[in-house]
């Protein structure tokens, strides 16, 4: 099967050149058959294993949509640890670098309050967290999500594993109904699709066995 190369979707020049100074230039197969669809505003189930690349699918289709001229919170990731956050965050900068003044913020559990206060006074357009410090800093009304257009679970297997069902629940309650929900996860257990019935929108699931 031939592969199939990021200058065939929709991204944007800007974006494009940068995926390219990065050694971007073949999409892996989950990215292949996630990204179009992300790209077409579709909610989607993507499961691959661990390094098939599943962090540039979604942040790629968060990038795509975000306007930056528009300094609110338009997209969420929600990952189950913080050393995962900060990984995922540390990929949307790499990719966004063509994108000046975005800002993106991670809210972790573990992390001092003060700075993530002093952040949120600040704003930002894309946050990722965990969701136990997502779901505090909402109910106390220091972050608000009613712009944002992408709500992205990563790693939901080990969410489920951890309990973070009420806090996760919480998180999408308080983004608008309107929304692209992206669902990522390594396995498939029993849950996920519960999870996935109260968060997304006839998602379609894409399952890919390789790791490239
Ligand atoms: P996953 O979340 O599926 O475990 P990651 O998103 O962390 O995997 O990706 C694994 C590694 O592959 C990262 O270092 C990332 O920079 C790199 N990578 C992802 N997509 C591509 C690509 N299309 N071309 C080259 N490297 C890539
Ligand atoms: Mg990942």
């Amino acid at each position: 099967m031939s592969k199939s190369l990021f200058s065939e979707t929709p991204l944007s020049t800007a974006i494009l050149e940068n995926l390219s100074s990065l050694g971007y230039e073949t999409m892996t197969d989950i990215q292949a058959q996630t990204l179009p669809l992300i790209l077409d505003g579709k909610d989607v189930i993507g499961q691959g294993k661990t390094g098939s690349g599943k962090t540039a699918a979604f942040s790629l289709g968060i990038l795509h949509n975000l306007n930056v001229d528009r300094f609110r919170v338009q997209a969420i990731v929600v990952c189950p640890t913080r050393e995962l956050a900060d990984q995922v965050a540390v990929e949307i900068r790499k990719l966004a670098r063509a994108i000046h003044n975005i800002k993106v913020l991670t809210l972790c559990g573990g992390a001092p309050m003060g700075p993530q206060i002093g952040s949120l006074e600040h704003g930002a357009h894309i946050v990722v967290g965990t969701p136990g410090r997502i779901e505090e800093h909402l109910v106390k009304g220091r972050l608000s999500l009613d712009e944002v257009n992408t709500f992205v679970l990563d790693e939901a297997d080990r969410m489920l594993e951890m309990g973070f069902e009420d806090s996760i629940q919480c998180i999408v309650e308080h983004c608008p109904a309107q929304r692209q929900n992206l669902l990522f996860s390594a396995t498939y257990p029993q849950g996920i699709e519960k999870l996935c019935q109260h968060i997304m929108k006839a998602p379609e699931k894409v399952v890919v066995e390789s790791k490239h």
